[in-house]
């Protein structure tokens, strides 16, 4: 299978193909696996994570142009990303041993407690968008307690992926307990999803996709999480503080070529500021250098793939004549995927733009005249991924937490996820949370033991 380049078009590798049988294969290499690697001490998978840690650092910049040529996103961001899974190796390397159960005790009987294990060969199916950063999120708490993982790339980003693991086998990992799937999702990924030894099955991607893996699972034997898309509100209070909010819309949204899951997609602002901050926005938005991220100084790459593109030209001949386009709307010339930062004043309410999730750098901005309007706005989707909310006043701030239905909320800020905080959706946004301790508990099972004397 080809790896292209989404700047020029061009082949820069070629990956395995994987089969179903091959996936079934895998499975039970990591399935007998499983003893050794969950019969390892917390201390010793610790160090295997810090140590991969370490050479992911080292790695750095070799793993960035990687993830650049594979991917597009510039050379600086994709160091953050590759930078950000090793601190998500760190962040589970450093509470290996904190993981416990309870006691509990009762006189009339004795007392209980309970035991906490890995459940066995885990899954995870993971997007193109941020492929270092959530095989990060997957296979270190995977990993950290005990299982086992068969990790499927997206069929367009598989070597960034592979370099990570490498850097685990490198640190010690033993072979059996990590295995990294190249291929086509239909074959390959649905496999792993089919698959009954698999004990839990973690997947982000596009809710089409998650929809058709809730399907495919036997929930009686494979738990699920599923993280998948958003079309995340930035609401702008007339008192926000312009210039961090400015700024805060231009990277939320054309960060990484609007191809984050929780970027910012809906732009609410305050009618009483919202010429001046439009106009603030439109002139950032089109002083973006767009080009090849692998060439210093690009603040904007290409989209991932050229159906990527075709989507942003539909999306955008979609507002007609029922909003104002003011600031690109077309792609660039060249080879690549490029397309210019957009941006479109005043769409239709029950525009696609607002109804579904726009990946990639098209943002529609309405104008509201009081916080519950803006509220309401925000609400008014199918997804609830992440929202922001951008004010200096704490009432406000303490009413979008209330009522908006999202899974997380910045203040003043958009799209930052440390290792440490859960990080998930409500709504067709996902079940279950990644990131953090609370992620910790989906791979593991509880055994509860009464000891009467
Ligand atoms: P996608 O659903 O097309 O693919 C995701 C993965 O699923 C890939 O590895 C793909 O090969 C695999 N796949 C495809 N068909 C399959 C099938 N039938 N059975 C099993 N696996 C299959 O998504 P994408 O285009 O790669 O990623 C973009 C989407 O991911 C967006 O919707 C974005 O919002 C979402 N996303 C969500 C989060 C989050 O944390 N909530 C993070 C990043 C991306």
């Amino acid at each position: 299978m080809d790896v292209i380049n989404p700047a020029n078009n061009r082949k820069i590798g070629e990956v395995q193909e994987f089969t179903e049988e091959m996936v079934h294969d895998t499975v039970g290499t990591l399935e007998k696996g499983f003893a050794g690697w969950s019969g390892c001490s917390p201390a010793a998978r610790s160090r295997i994570l810090f140590k991969a840690a370490e050479i992911v650092r080292q790695e750095k910049d070799r793993l960035a142009s990687i993830l650049t040529a594979e991917q597009g996103k510039p050379l600086h961001e994709a160091g953050n990303e590759i930078l950000g899974a090793a601190a998500v190796m760190e962040f589970y390397a450093s509470i290996a041993g904190t993981i416990s159960g309870r006691t509990l005790p009762r006189a009339d009987y004795g007392y209980a407690f309970t035991k906490k294990s890995p459940l066995g060969v885990c899954g995870a199916i993971i997007p193109w968008n941020m492929p270092a950063l959530i095989m990060a999120w997957k296979v270190c708490p995977a990993l950290v307690t005990g299982n086992t993982v068969i990790l499927k790339t997206a069929s367009a980003t598989p070597l960034t992926n592979i370099g990570i693991a490498d850097a685990l086998f490198s640190a010690g990992l033993p072979r059996d307990a990590l295995a990294v799937v190249t291929g086509n999702g239909s074959i390959a990924g649905a496999a792993i999803a089919r698959d009954e030894r698999i004990r839990h099955l973690s997947f982000t991607g596009s809710v089409d996709t998650g929809g058709r893996i809730a399907r495919m699972i036997d929930p009686g034997r494979t738990r699920l999480t599923l993280e998948l898309g958003g079309s995340d509100p930035m609401i702008v209070c007339g008192d926000a503080d312009m210039d961090r909010a400015v700024a805060g819309a231009i990277s939320g949204r054309f960060f990484n070529c609007g191809q984050t899951c929780a970027a910012v997609k809906r732009l609410f602002v305050a009618e009483s500021i919202a010429d001046k901050f439009v106009s603030r926005l439109r002139a950032g938005a089109e002083s973006l250098v767009v080009g090849d991220g692998a060439v210093e100084g690009m603040q904007m790459g290409p989209l991932s793939s050229a159906s990527g593109l075709k989507d942003m030209e539909s999306f955008v001949q979609s507002v007609g004549d029922h909003g104002k386009i003011i600031a690109g709307g077309s792609r660039l010339g060249g080879p690549g995927n490029f397309y210019r930062p957009t941006l479109v004043l005043d769409p239709e309410p029950k525009s696609r733009l607002l109804t579904e999730e726009v990946f990639g750098p098209v943002l529609p901005i309405m104008r509201f005249g009081n916080l519950d309007e803006a509220i309401d706005m925000a609400n008014d989707s199918k997804f609830g991924l992440g929202v922001s909310i951008w004010t200096k006043d704490l009432d406000a701030a303490y009413e979008a937490v209330e009522r908006i239905d999202s899974g997380i909320i910045w203040i003043n800020r958009h799209l930052r996820i440390p290792p440490e905080v859960p990080f998930g959706g409500t709504k067709d946004s996902g079940i279950g949370r990644e990131n953090g301790l609370d992620a910790l508990e989906q791979y593991l099972t509880e055994k509860t033991v009464i000891l009467t004397p």
